[in-house]
């Protein structure tokens, strides 16, 4: 009997696991469908023997202390400033859209004060924002939305920006100075031996049992448990009853070459041209030295694993009806980006996992009677 089954071995079971087992002193079965932990921000050592993202290219970033200091318990970290490049017509420029990227662009040579008052003739005013489209081109005007958003948009989610949420574009800043980071957040790092050694230390312990290569709807009548946290699909927990929520995929192609480096930055991305949106060379991201070098193109697709769910008008409504069902269910949680449906980060779904963790399920504990939280 396990006080606990949580289905999911990413950063929201992880975490969850490991307060659990710790805190709480509760037994915990953490299964996932996959054969390793870490969800999907698994990393592994190639053949060649360069440290890679199995699911893509994953930047830790947060201005959250508490969710930084948590995760410091279990992994040393490496400081690292990511930085993306735009290729358009063949030119390297930064993106986000810095001073750099306008005076490259346009050839010209302006101060930040001028590129604000060229932002500011060019920009379409929209009075409230309601989708991506108008959330860049009321900061950067038309053109500037051509070139470096609508087409990659419509690659990577197969939706115009007009059809996303404002938070899709507009969670690229907008600058006129040279900053050329990609991220702003006080806190910007790799687990220096990589996430999978983090997330081992984390369910390093007696009362976590991990079961791997097993699917929920396999175990969960096998298993005697008393709660239950569900990091899967909240639609495929329920049957998918009132239909599928809609996720893009991407398929991944590594490619690993003869030499120390292939590109100037971690990632170039390539909005009007090919079918993949970008590629991530991982030595920039992981520090490796090593004479080869491992990078990934992403290609986005509409089949495949649930790696990005969609935030559009349509899609909240949906999942507004499972989380109502969830609602009804007690000594059950749903929690993390498939089990909330949010394009969650990592340390959004860490410090989400956590508040979950403080605020409701100690106290369940306690009115099962199955103990106090100490
Ligand atoms: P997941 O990592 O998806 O873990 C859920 C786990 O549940 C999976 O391992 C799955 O196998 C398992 N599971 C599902 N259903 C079942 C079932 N029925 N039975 C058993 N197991 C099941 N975030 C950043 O902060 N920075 C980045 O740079 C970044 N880059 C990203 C790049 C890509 C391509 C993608 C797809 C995401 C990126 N993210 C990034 C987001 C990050 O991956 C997520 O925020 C994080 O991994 C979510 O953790 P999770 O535990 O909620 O979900
Ligand atoms: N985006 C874009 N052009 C870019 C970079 C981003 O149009 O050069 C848009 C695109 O819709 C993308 C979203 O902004 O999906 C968020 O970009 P981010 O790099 O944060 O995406 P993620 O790393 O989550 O795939």
């Amino acid at each position: 009997m396990y006080d606990f089954l949580i289905v999911g071995a990413g950063f929201s079971g992880c975490v969850l696991a490991e307060r659990i087992a710790s805190r709480l002193n509760k037994r915990v079965l953490l299964i996932d469908s996959r054969n390793h932990i870490g969800g999907n921000a698994f990393d592994y050592y190639n053949e060649h023997g360069i440290l890679v993202h199995a699911y893509g290219p994953h930047i830790f970033h947060t201005n959250s202390k508490k969710v930084f200091d948590y995760l410091s318990r279990f992994t040393e970290w490496r400081h690292y400033e990511h930085r993306v490049l735009a290729n358009v017509d063949g030119c390297n420029v930064p993106i986000p859209i810095n001073l750099d990227t306008l005076n490259k662009l346009y050839g010209m040579r302006m101060s930040s004060r001028e590129a604000e008052a060229f932002l500011e003739s060019v920009r379409v005013p929209v009075e409230t924002v309601s989708n991506s489209e108008e959330a860049v081109i009321s900061k950067v005007g038309r053109e500037l939305y051509e070139t470096f958003f609508k087409h990659y948009t419509k690659k990577q989610w197969d939706l115009w920006p007009s059809e996303l949420d404002p938070g899709v574009c507009g969670r690229i800043p907008v600058r006129t100075n040279r900053d050329g980071r990609y991220f702003m957040d006080r806190y910007q790092a790799m687990p220096k031996n990589g996430y999978t050694e983090m997330f081992k230390k984390m369910v390093l312990h007696p009362n976590i049992h991990l079961m791997l290569q097993a699917d929920f709807q396999s175990v969960k009548q096998l298993v005697p448990h008393q709660f239950l946290i569900y990091t899967g699909r909240i639609d495929a927990y329920f049957g998918y009853k009132f239909g599928k929520l809609p996720y893009r995929s991407l398929r991944f192609v590594f490619d690993t070459i003869d030499r120390e480096y292939v590109q100037e930055t971690g990632t170039v991305n390539y909005p009007n041209t090919f079918d993949f949106t970008r590629i991530t060379e991982f030595k920039h991201l992981t520090g490796q030295v090593h004479r080869k070098t491992t990078i990934v193109y992403e290609y986005p697709s509409s089949d495949g694993s649930p790696y990005y769910p969609i935030p559009s008008k349509d899609s909240a409504q949906l999942y507004a009806k499972y989380k109502a069902e969830a609602e009804k269910l007690s000594g059950v949680w749903f929690t993390g980006r498939l089990g909330s449906y949010r394009y969650y980060n990592m340390d959004q779904v860490v410090g989400q996992a956590l508040t979950l963790f403080e605020t409701t399920i100690p106290h369940a504990t306690v009115k099962e009677g199955i103990g106090a939280y100490d």
